[in-house]
């Protein structure tokens, strides 16, 4: 059997190079990090559902005209997607404030934003992902004035799209992060949604309840995070709505 290149391997997922030149094989892993990593678990089927369910936004996305990495999916845990230069930025879009944003200003979770809020942190897990402004991108050149014109736009259009995908299924969309990549064709470069899309990537909360379907369950140990996002899926239709997630087998 041949070996496949192991080109980077994450908190959750690991990246191998792809059958074309320019693809990549993203493999989705149970594992759960939590605070930069000191707090981790291993959550049986987080892989498989959130490898379901960025599928199932990336579609979406792509049907209404914001492209995305996504080509197609592989199999129970992975997807082939397009291979791109991620640009080193967390887009974090909220609605609602909750998390960090709660934290720095000292705004009560649960408060709505006037308007939604976006805001860039520097990819970097030794830092701890620090917020930065526009000017620091701009200095450092991490991206230049016309691709964060194009993010912030890409930021707020998969917003409208993923709050009203969510409403209509009873869940209000908190907040969510989103990574972008650079796509080259010819002399031309495209923007792209990369990475996942994902309950580990939103927060998302029943609107009637209040009750969190997201990574703040395993975050704030509130029950079993594969509940969880099993019912973010049977509800988007991802699962049937009988669907139980396969328990482990013991090979023998
Ligand atoms: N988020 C993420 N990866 C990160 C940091 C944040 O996916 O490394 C998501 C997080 O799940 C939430 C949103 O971005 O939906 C805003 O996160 P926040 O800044 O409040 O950070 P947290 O409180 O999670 O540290």
């Amino acid at each position: 059997m041949a070996r496949r290149t192991k080109i980077y391997e994450g908190k959750a997922k690991v990246l191998y190079d792809g059958p074309e030149p320019g693809t990549i094989v993203q493999y989705f892993k149970d594992e759960a990090t939590a605070f930069n990593a000191e707090k981790k678990d291993v959550i049986d089927g987080k892989g498989v559902l959130n490898n379901r369910l960025s599928e199932f936004f990336m579609n979406g996305l792509q049907a209404i005209g914001i492209p995305t990495h996504f080509i197609k999916r592989l199999n129970m845990r992975e997807q082939l997607v397009r291979k791109c230069e991620i640009i080193p930025l967390e887009v974090i879009v909220r609605n609602y404030a909750a998390g960090s944003i709660s934290k720095r200003l000292g705004i009560e979770e649960g408060t709505q934003m006037p308007r939604p809020i976006v805001e860039y942190c520097y990819k970097d897990d030794s830092l701890g992902d620090p917020l930065v402004t526009e000017e620091h991108i701009a200095a450092f050149g991490w991206a230049s004035q016309q691709d964060m014109e194009d993010i912030l736009s890409l930021a707020l259009r998969v917003n409208d799209f993923m709050s009203g995908l969510m409403l209509g299924v009873g869940i209000r969309l908190v907040d969510f992060k989103i990574e972008i990549g650079r796509v080259y064709e010819g002399d031309y470069q495209r923007l792209v949604i990369a990475d996942e899309i994902s309950p580990d990537s939103c927060r998302l909360w029943d609107i009637e309840t209040g009750r969190k379907l997201d990574k703040d369950v395993f975050r704030r140990d509130l029950g079993n995070l594969t509940d969880a996002y099993s019912e973010v899926a049977r509800r988007l239709g991802v699962l049937p709505k009988t669907a139980q997630m396969p328990k482990p087998k013991i090979v023998e």
